[in-house]
């Protein structure tokens, strides 16, 4: 497989601890895997092997790519959370993983998924909204699965709760390759607000061009 560079070093991905009913998206998560190895990208995720968290693990893992599973130590035992390939860094609870997670991501992917996911997912937007950080946040929008969700959010732009330029922090494709181009051009606008907020996030979370996050 030809190798392509990219300006990430290490992407996160949230998504099921499921698999899903339909058959396209568990091949869409090994896809994600291999397109993350195909521009030599590292991993950061919540750990473990369950659903399609470990499909996508195995398939960065089995590329070659560096996974990093972040988990809280009382979802650690194997019996929740099933084997994890590659390195494994414990945390302290959910608030401490996702922070990490950021942390070590200079960009961010949701699979489909349920509550966790959008969880994670909204959690990471807010943050692009508040200004906390300026890294990319991408939908890989398979089969449609996020169509009711993003009409969600344009009638809450219609509805004056969202701003245009917020609305443009998420970025969605219906396939990997796709997905990971539109993120690898993206470039941050701040609401006006936003941009005059100063937080002590900012140094650990903000990703500069062609630099490594500091970790
Ligand atoms: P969900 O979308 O509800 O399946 O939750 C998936 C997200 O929540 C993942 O990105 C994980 O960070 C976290 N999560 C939920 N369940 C588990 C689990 N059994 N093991 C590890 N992480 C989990």
């Amino acid at each position: 497989m030809e190798e392509t560079k990219s300006r990430f070093k290490r992407i996160c991905v949230f998504c099921g601890s499921s698999s899903g009913k339909k058959a396209s998206y568990q091949e869409a998560a090994v896809e994600l895997g291999k397109e993350l190895v195909e521009r030599r990208i590292d991993l950061v995720y919540g750990g473990g092997s369950v659903g399609l968290m470990g499909l996508v693990s195995q398939a960065v893992h089995d590329g070659g790519r560096h996974v990093l599973g972040v988990i809280p130590r009382t979802l650690m035992p194997t019996v929740i959370t099933g084997e994890s390939v590659g390195e494994v860094r414990a945390v302290s609870d959910m608030h401490q993983r996702k922070a990490e997670m950021a942390r070590q991501a200079d960009a961010f992917i949701a699979l489909p998924g349920g509550y966790g996911t959008l969880e994670e997912l909204l959690e990471v937007i807010t943050w692009a909204q508040l200004g906390i950080h300026r890294k990319p946040v991408g939908l890989l929008n398979v089969d449609g699965y996020y169509n009711s969700l993003l009409s969600f959010i344009d009638k809450a732009v219609d509805e004056g709760f969202i701003s245009p330029t917020a609305r443009r922090i998420i970025l969605s494709a219906p396939t990997a390759k796709q997905l990971v181009r539109q993120l690898e051009e993206y470039v941050p606008e701040c609401d006006e607000i936003a941009s005059k907020l100063v937080w002590d996030e900012v140094d650990k979370l903000n990703f500069v061009p062609g630099s490594r996050v500091a970790t």
